[in-house]
């Protein structure tokens, strides 16, 4: 049995990730502020004895002291509406300070620390498909700057760490993800339109709809993430994980529309809302034998399963 902490192990991945890690059978220590994860998530976990939740901002510094072998490193808003705005400077903060507490963390116990880095490191791709090797386009001034340069500086820590003070890092750059435990109020466009739909509401595209995402269902992410933290010592990413089938954001509408009913409309486009978005996922299948087997279709079923549990938690407008 392995000890593995969890920073952000209330959120959407986080609470699924803990999941995992318990059914493998290893004793986890989930941590999170609960800003935007819900303890909820985690609800069917806390009575057993290899779980334990700590309400904590990885923000400030954190000694634990079970010796720790394994961390994964998520805690950070991660939809656009949660990270922007007033929260932008503690996204930053969040990023930064705690990939440097984690960090120390690994430091001390010896370690393997991953983290969880994203898509959004290459802004409005210049390259497609994104490759990691790619260095990416982001707007150093824009409003979703404290999230991809926080991220963008994060793995730049990892990688002093790594190289400075021999820390086991694993860094893998997550795209598009959906599925049970995403939060109907955060703001994401499948949580949206699901939950849009569900309640009547209108489904609003943002823009003409012509932007394009790929959708990763949550299952097939966990699996490539607990890979590669299972991964060769001294592979230390960055890989790409994902599901490299695009749609356009209308393209999803239409889906949920056909599978729930609903009316569409068009809202203006977010400031430096990425035109373009998939995955090259050659690494992570050479190196982790690993690629998504859920087709959007049958994840998006699964995930409107899900959301019917949760509508009444839905904020009408
Ligand atoms: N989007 C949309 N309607 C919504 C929410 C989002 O059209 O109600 C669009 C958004 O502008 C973006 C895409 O859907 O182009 C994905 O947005 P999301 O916030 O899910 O994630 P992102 O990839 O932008 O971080």
């Amino acid at each position: 049995m392995s000890t593995i902490l969890v920073t952000g192990g209330t959120g959407f991945l986080g609470s699924n990730l803990c999941a995992r890690l318990i059914a493998d059978g290893n004793r986890v220590i989930c941590l999170d502020n609960n800003y935007t994860g819900r303890l909820s998530n985690v609800e069917k976990l806390l009575d057993n004895p290899n779980f334990t939740f700590i309400k904590h901002d990885i923000c400030d510094p954190i000694d634990i002291t079970e010796k720790l072998d394994y961390i994964y490193n998520l805690a950070c808003p991660a939809s656009p509406p949660a990270y922007q705005g007033k929260h932008s400077i503690d996204t930053t903060k969040t990023c930064v300070f705690g990939a440097i507490n984690v960090l120390e963390l690994a430091k001390k116990h010896n370690a393997r620390v991953l983290q969880f880095s994203t898509s959004e490191v290459y802004g409005e791709p210049l390259v497609h498909p994104q490759v990691e090797t790619y260095r990416g386009n982001v707007n150093p001034i824009g409003i979703r700057a404290c999230y991809d340069e926080g991220k963008r500086c994060a793995e730049s820590l990892f990688f002093d760490y790594h190289r400075h003070c021999g820390v086991d890092i694993k860094v893998i750059r997550i795209f598009n993800t959906y599925g049970p435990n995403m939060d109907p109020n955060d703001g994401r466009v499948v949580s949206n339109f699901i939950c849009q739909a569900l309640s009547g509401q209108d489904i609003t595209i943002y823009g003409d709809g012509h932007q394009t995402r790929s959708f990763c269902y949550v299952d097939d992410l966990i699996e490539g993430i607990v890979r590669m933290m299972n991964s060769e010592t001294g592979f230390t990413g960055p890989v790409n994980l994902g599901n490299p089938g695009e749609f356009t954001i209308k393209e999803l509408a239409e889906m949920v529309v056909a599978k729930i009913g609903g009316h569409v409309v068009y809202k203006d486009l977010p400031s430096d809302d990425p035109t373009q978005r998939k995955p090259d996922i050659t690494l992570a299948k050479t190196k982790l034998g690993w690629e998504p087997k859920v087709v959007l279709s049958d994840g998006l079923d699964k995930t409107i399963e899900y959301f019917k549990t949760q509508i009444d938690l839905f904020k009408k407008d």
